[in-house]
C-alpha cells in the first residue's frame, strides 16, 4: 500500500512526486512515455529550462525525484476504481522481461497527471513538418518564426481566431479555413488586420526536409509560408477521471477546485487535463499544489486516526 499513487509522469506528475517525497510520503508514478509534447525540438518559456529539448527535461524531472526514492514505473494504466474501503486500486500493464503482464496497485490517494491528446490535422506532409515549423501554440513557438510568413489552418472562423493572435508575432498572416464556415464578423476583422483569407479545401503541405515551404490547395492553387499554427482541438488522453466519477465540464476538461480536489474523495487533478493555459511551468505548478493538498488531507488522515 503506497501513500499517493500518482498516474503520468509528466511535468504535473513529476512536480507532485518531488513535492511528497519530500514530505515522506511513498510514491509510485506510473508512466506510459510520449509526454504531450515529445515532438517538439526545444521547452519554450520555462525559467532556467527554456530551450531544453523534451526528453532531456523529463530525464532531469525523473532524476530529481529518483534521489528522494520515488518509485517510477514505465507502464499503462488501464482502469482505476475507489474501492468501498476508501483505496484506490489501479490495473497497470508493464513489461517484464520483455513479457507484458498485468497487475494492480493500491494506493490511499490518487492523482492523476495524464495529460491531454492533441488532434492534429489529416494533412499530407503534416507528420514532417510537425515540431519544426508546424506548430499548434503560438506562445511555445511563436518567437522562433517572428516577423515570417505565418499560417493559420483550422476550420473556418478558427482559422480566423488563430490568425489574429499570431499577428502578436508577426505582420504577414495568413489563415486557411479549410472549406469551414466564415461569418461576416471575422471576415471584417481579418481585413481589418491584413489577415489574408484561403477558404479552400487544403489538399497538403510541402517543403523541403522539416521546413514548411507551401500549403497546397485542393484546386491547385498554394500559398508560400515559413510556418504553419493549427487548432484543430485536443481531447483526454485517458478516460480514468471519467471510470473515476469525475466531472467533465464543456469545455471537455475535468473540473477542479483551488487546490485540485476533483470532488471524488480522495482523488486530485493536475496538468493539461484541467487547466486553459497549458504550459510545462503550469502544469508543474499544478502538480506542486495538487501535493500540498495531498500532503494535508494525508496529515489529516493521520489526525482523525489519533484522536
Ligand atoms: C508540440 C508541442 C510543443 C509544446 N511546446 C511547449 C513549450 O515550448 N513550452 C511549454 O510550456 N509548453 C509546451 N507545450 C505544452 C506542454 O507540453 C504541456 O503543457 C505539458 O506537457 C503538460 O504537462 P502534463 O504533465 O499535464 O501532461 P503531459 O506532459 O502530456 O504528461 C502526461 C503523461 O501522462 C502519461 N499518461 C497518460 N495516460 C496514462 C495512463 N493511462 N497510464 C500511464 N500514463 C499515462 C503520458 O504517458 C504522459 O507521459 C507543447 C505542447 C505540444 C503538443
Amino acid at each position: 500500500m503506497t501513500d499517493v499513487l500518482i498516474i503520468g509522469g509528466g511535468p504535473a506528475g513529476l512536480s507532485a512526486a518531488l513535492i511528497l517525497a519530500r514530505c515522506q510520503r511513498s510514491v509510485i508514478v506510473i508512466d506510459a512515455g510520449e509526454g504531450r509534447n515529445h515532438r517538439a525540438h526545444e521547452v519554450h518559456g520555462f525559467l532556467t529550462r527554456d530551450g531544453i529539448a523534451p526528453a532531456e527535461f523529463r530525464d532531469r524531472a525523473r532524476r530529481d525525484v529518483l534521489r528522494y526514492g520515488v518509485t517510477l514505473l514505465d507502464a499503462e494504466a488501464l482502469s482505476a476504481a475507489l474501492q468501498s474501503n476508501g483505496r484506490f486500486r489501479v490495473r497497470i500493464r508493464e513489461t517484464v522481461n520483455g513479457a507484458e503482464r498485468e497487475r494492480t496497485i493500491e494506493s490511499v490517494l490518487l492523482l492523476l497527471a495524464t495529460g491531454v491528446r492533441d488532434k492534429v490535422p489529416n494533412l499530407p506532409g503534416f507528420d514532417r513538418f510537425y515540431g519544426s515549423s508546424v506548430h499548434h501554440c503560438p506562445y511555445c513557438d511563436g518567437w522562433e518564426h517572428r516577423e515570417r510568413r505565418l499560417v493559420a489552418f483550422g476550420d473556418g472562423d478558427d482559422a480566423i481566431g488563430l490568425a489574429m493572435s499570431l499577428r502578436t508575432w508577426s505582420s504577414r498572416v495568413s489563415a486557411c479555413t479549410n472549406g469551414g464556415a466564415v461569418s461576416a464578423e471575422k471576415r471584417t476583422v481579418a481585413a481589418a488586420l491584413g489577415i489574408e483569407l484561403h477558404e479552400g479545401a487544403v489538399r497538403s503541405l510541402e517543403g523541403a526536409h522539416d521546413r514548411i515551404e507551401r500549403v497546397l490547395f485542393s484546386g491547385g492553387a498554394s500559398t508560400e509560408c515559413d510556418a504553419l499554427f493549427f487548432n484543430t482541438g485536443q481531447g483526454l488522453r485517458s478516460d480514468l477521471a471519467k471510470q473515476l466519477g469525475c466531472c467533465i465540464g464543456d469545455n471537455q476538461k475535468v473540473q477542479t477546485d483551488e487546490r485540485q480536489c476533483t470532488g471524488v474523495p480522495g482523488l486530485y487533478l493536475a496538468g493539461d487535463a484541467d487547466e486553459d493555459v497549458q504550459f510545462v511551468v503550469n502544469a508543474a505548478a499544478e502538480g506542486a499544489r495538487a501535493a500540498v493538498a495531498i500532503n494535508r488531507e494525508l496529515q489529516d488522515r493521520a489526525a482523525h486516526r489519533q484522536s
